[in-house]
């Protein structure tokens, strides 16, 4: 009913069972019609994985959730769906997200907005941007689904849907044929039911892809591997109860009441998240786990470093749609003067854009600026390496990345960090509007406007700047019933640490 209201069509015609548990959630946005090549020996043979809609399908339009690209079909596979495919998997379709991946609830969708499955009649968000994977998943439209996380897209539906869901170190999938919104932070992630099926995926799809120039290459794979190998516990996640004693856990501080001082928990954070979190560590520290409470003292000012550069790179990376060479053209109106390019250009993007976008864009641009790089984006970079820095001096693992963080890495640091995924569950999606599929009509209303649905993302962002693997795990409910995660974060190179730390708490 929901969709309904907004004006937004539940009809599809392929794959009709997926397409009935997708009426409610609106997860789905396209529905594949091939049949999967049988790879007998691969671990995903015949699992069903849905795609996120900025990652490129064969012959399944691709649209980023945006008007701009309404019309595009890509006549290629992305690399990772090429990988899946050759495992075995059958790609059922493709998912509903925010438009280019800009959004914490999925409202900013041409599509219209995703309905959280949990409890349809509540009106919750899935979360975004990846809101439709989650959803997808939870709804049991699939097994798994790829999404991707520039600043939490990830993490942040898992939580909010119950599921599992990693973003795994910078450059360890490929992000060829994966629609760019900020270079530097976007990874390609992995949700499922359980750590086992993420697990799965990620290691069908992690490899070097010469396509992509920011790929990790097999001789720094190898190396992360070897020196994670020296530095890390060693544990049997397939035990019941696994002795964790040689596991050191690190617990960002929370902030005392009224301090002033910046802390790494904050003040938003809904109370009865933290109680999950505190079971959690409660039962790793019976497994022997020590638990040390750390100190990241840069993060306050990540949430702001991450916006700037984020947009800063969108505005970059969209330039390319312009209505001529790519996006949709839309004409200019009669009379108008058609021999300013500029013109052309800003009718097709006004036009091609949903509000949030544009608004970043014009963020991004205005911190590029002669007058604005300075203090703005130069600022940004240098709070991205001092959060890097703050992670290095609490990780035992070192950074394999950086030449001299070898020599710095604490003997007597922490093995993984853990904190809760998202300061509250599942938010309420904000009240319909008439014909959402209109991107201009796209607007922020209550819910999906202001500082708040930024404020989602604050405990994410700061794993995205410094580029390390982080796992959303469900750990029970929150007062409401709902479902909340508590997030893993490891060293970069460190996602089998993280996956297998993942499979004790779930
Ligand atoms: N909510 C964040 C943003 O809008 C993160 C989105 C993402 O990870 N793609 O930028």
């Amino acid at each position: 009913n929901y969709l309904r209201t907004c004006g937004i069509s539940t009809e599809c015609s392929t794959r009709r069972v997926l397409d009935t548990k997708n009426v409610t959630v609106n997860a789905m946005v396209s529905f594949a019609n091939h049949t999967p090549k049988p790879a007998a020996h691969s671990r995903i043979n015949n699992l069903t994985v849905a795609v996120k809609d900025n990652i490129c399908a064969a012959n399944l339009p691709t649209t980023c959730s945006s008007s701009m690209l309404r019309a595009f079909t890509p006549p290629f596979d992305a690399t990772v769906v090429e990988l899946l495919k050759n495992a075995g998997a059958d790609i059922v379709g493709k998912t509903n997200c925010d438009e280019f991946g800009m959004g914490s609830l999925n409202v900013n969708s041409i599509h219209g907005p995703v309905i959280n499955p949990f409890k349809t009649s509540e009106g919750r968000s899935a979360g975004g941007s990846s809101g439709g994977s989650a959803a997808a998943v939870a709804a049991g439209i699939c097994d798994a689904a790829l999404g991707t996380d520039t600043g939490g897209s990830v993490r942040l539906p898992a939580s909010y849907c119950g599921v599992v869901g990693l973003k795994p170190s910078y450059g360890l999938i490929s992000r060829w044929g994966v629609i760019s919104y900020a270079d530097s932070l976007d990874c390609v992630g992995v949700f499922g039911k359980n750590v086992d099926i993420v697990n799965d995926i990620f290691n069908t799809v992690s490899v070097f892809d010469s396509k992509d120039p920011t790929s990790a290459t097999a001789e720094i794979r190898m190396k992360a591997d070897a020196s994670i190998r020296h530095s890390l516990p060693h544990f049997d996640e397939n035990q019941a109860e696994p002795n964790l004693s040689a596991l050191r856990i690190g617990i960002p501080q929370e902030s005392p009441p009224h301090s002033t001082s910046p802390e790494y928990f904050p003040t938003e954070l809904d109370s009865t998240i933290l109680d999950s979190l505190r079971r959690v560590i409660k039962r790793l520290q019976n497994l022997g786990a020590t638990i040390v409470p750390v100190s990241l003292p840069s993060t306050p000012y990540a949430l702001s470093a991450y916006y700037v550069i984020a947009s800063a790179e969108a505005s970059s990376n969209l330039a390319r749609y312009d209505g001529i060479q790519y996006g949709r053209h839309v004409p200019l109106p009669v009379g108008a003067d058609k021999t300013k390019p500029a013109a052309v250009y800003a009718y097709s993007r006004s036009a091609g854009f949903g509000n949030e976008v544009r608004k970043r864009l014009l963020l991004g641009t205005y911190a590029l600026s002669a007058d604005a790089f300075d203090n703005y984006f130069l600022q940004a970079q240098r709070v991205r390496k001092l959060i890097r820095s703050d992670f290095n001096a609490i990780f035992r693992a070192p950074d394999v990345l950086s030449s001299l963080s070898a020599l710095a890495a604490p003997t007597d640091g922490v093995d993984a960090l853990l904190h809760p995924s998202a300061i509250q569950s599942a938010p309420l999606l904000p009240p319909p509007k008439r014909s959402q599929a209109n991107a201009d009509d796209n607007k922020p209303t209550s819910a999906g406007s202001g500082l708040d649905t930024y404020l989602q993302d604050i405990l994410t962002v700061p794993a995205s700047l410094a580029g390390l693997p982080a796992l959303s795990v469900p750990a029970g409910s929150a007062a409401d019933g709902w479902p909340v995660g508590v997030s893993v974060v490891g060293q970069w190179g460190c996602d089998d640490l993280v996956l297998r730390m993942g499979r004790v708490i779930e």
